[in-house]
């Protein structure tokens, strides 16, 4: 009898069914350690916030659920993560580390020191793939560089053949003898202001809302997955950010559903494979383009003059900027710890556009405020809506916020539901800009800027900067 252990690391693939790096940790027929390790900030972080630490905290609380009805015990530990697997290597004295690679900078430069721990222990460390259906290196060009247009990567995407989901683990024991912080609170960092539940979380919560989305949502996707007020899309990217399910379950999932769905409804599936694919090419972006996370993705917008967050920033988080929709948007956000596509896309257009605000100070208020908080995601949503992004389309499409709300919330049935001091406000009124002295509602503001003006503004500043961007980033 061997008293040694295998870890498995938990990070961003806090599930047990089809996870490639608890499932090769239990093959091993070793006792299995798993483990998750706080971070140890305290107080505040540009790319996090109470709700998303609260969405994390219920997510390991029903995995260690999960894990004791597995045989094992979830074990937490806070600090450094190099510092704490070098702990948890001696105590248990570990064969083998296993964990899921993580798809941004940050975590892989831990996995590299993680790698060199294990390497002074002799213990094999493997790194398993599980973010993305596939790795960021597997979806080249021809001549064997990254994409940067996403129509061009979609193209070859699609047609790599998809890895399979692997069966949930074998039941496998957890040493007693192993010590374990208590699960997390919002205490564990210092922060504070949440009373009630955004979203449920944990593992069956995940699955429920991938069902309903494959049920009722997916088979509309098409007609409904731009009108904020249809509830139209699927609801799992904060599922897929913790890896509540895996996007190898999710796909399996949609293709059976493809399988299964008359012509008429196929092409809706296909839109929403599609979306999975911007997913995996802005973790392809970020992997090949670690810079965009400083600086702009394209070369030719790098050292534009942004404003400097200031009062009309305060007005923009607030939900107070007089633009309904921008407004509703915002609210969404600040109330539940997410936003509609369609509006992150408005509310973004609008801060960088129409208040030419530096994209970053956006990028973090949305890090901060979203529960599917993703890097790289919110990074390409961002760069995209700035116009500096790996995109197709040129900086002068300059989205109108009037007539957004005329092409996607027509009846304003959003607008009312986050701005209820408008709920008497005739809709048609939403589509245009209030006459000077008429402001929509005693309690809601002018708007805060003439959107045909700025709209000039920015098509200036970008027309002067042409030619005097920086191309020396890769
Ligand atoms: P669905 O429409 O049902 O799509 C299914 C899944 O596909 C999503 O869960 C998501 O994983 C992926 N997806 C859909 N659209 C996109 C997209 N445009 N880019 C990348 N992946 C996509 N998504 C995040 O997951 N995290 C973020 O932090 C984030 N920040 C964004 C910031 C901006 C400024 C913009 C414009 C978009 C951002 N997105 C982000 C993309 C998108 O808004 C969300 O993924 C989507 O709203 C999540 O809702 P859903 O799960 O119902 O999506």
């Amino acid at each position: 009898m061997t008293d040694r252990c295998v870890i498995h690391w938990f990070r961003r693939d806090l599930r047990l069914s089809d996870n490639p790096g608890l499932h090769a940790a239990a093959k091993t027929g070793l006792p299995v350690i798993p483990v998750y390790i706080l971070s140890d900030w305290r107080g505040g972080s540009r790319w996090t916030g109470p709700k998303r630490q609260q969405f994390l905290c219920d997510c390991l609380k029903s995995l260690a659920t999960d894990l004791g009805e597995n045989g094992g015990r979830l074990v937490i530990r806070q600090g450094h993560a190099v510092d704490e697997l070098r702990r948890l290597i001696t105590e248990c004295r570990a064969a083998e580390l296993h964990f899921n690679a993580s798809p941004d900078p940050f975590g892989k430069s831990v996995e590299a020191k993680v790698k060199q721990l294990c390497g002074e222990f002799g213990i094999p460390c493997v790194a398993h793939h599980d973010v993305s259906l596939h790795a960021p290196g597997e979806i080249l060009t021809k001549s064997g560089d990254p994409y940067r247009v996403f129509t061009a990567y979609h193209r070859n995407w699609i047609e790599h053949p998809k890895p399979q989901p692997v069966e949930k683990p074998e039941p496998f024991k957890t040493p007693p003898r192993v010590k374990s912080l208590p699960l997390p609170d919002l205490k564990t960092w210092d922060l504070h202001g949440l009373t009630e539940l955004l979203l449920e979380s944990g593992g069956m919560a995940a699955r429920a809302r991938l069902q309903r989305a494959i049920s009722g949502k997916i088979p509309e996707y098409q007609a409904t997955r731009d009108l904020p007020a249809a509830d139209g899309t699927s609801r799992i990217s904060q599922d897929l950010r913790f890896g509540l399910v895996s996007v190898r379950t999710v796909l399996a999932e949609t293709m059976k559903l493809h399988a299964a769905s008359r012509a008429g409804k196929r092409s809706s599936v296909d839109t929403f494979i599609k979306e999975l694919a911007w997913r995996e090419f802005y973790f392809a972006i970020l992997h090949h383009f670690p810079n965009v996370l400083h600086e702009e993705f394209s070369p030719d917008w790098r050292g534009l003059a942004w404003d400097e967050p200031d009062e009309r920033f305060e007005l923009w988080t607030q939900g107070r900027t007089g633009f309904p929709i921008v407004d509703a948007g915002m609210r969404e956000l600040s109330a539940t710890g997410f936003m509609h596509n369609r509006v992150r896309m408005i509310t973004a257009m609008f801060l960088t556009k129409d208040l030419h605000i530096d994209w970053r100070a956006g990028e973090s208020w949305f890090m901060q405020n979203l529960l599917d908080g993703e890097i790289a995601s919110n990074n390409g949503g961002w760069q995209w809506s700035a116009g500096t992004g790996a995109d197709a389309a040129p900086y002068f499409r300059i989205q109108n916020p009037w007539s957004q709300t005329a092409r996607f919330d027509p009846k304003g049935i959003y607008i009312k539901k986050w701005l209820p001091q408008l709920a008497a406000v005739p809709s048609e009124r939403f589509l245009r800009p209030p006459a000077e002295g008429k402001a929509l509602a005693a309690d809601y503001p002018m708007p805060c800027v003439d959107h045909k003006t700025e709209r000039e503004r920015t098509l200036n500043i970008f027309k002067h900067h042409r030619g005097k961007g920086s191309h020396t980033s890769c």
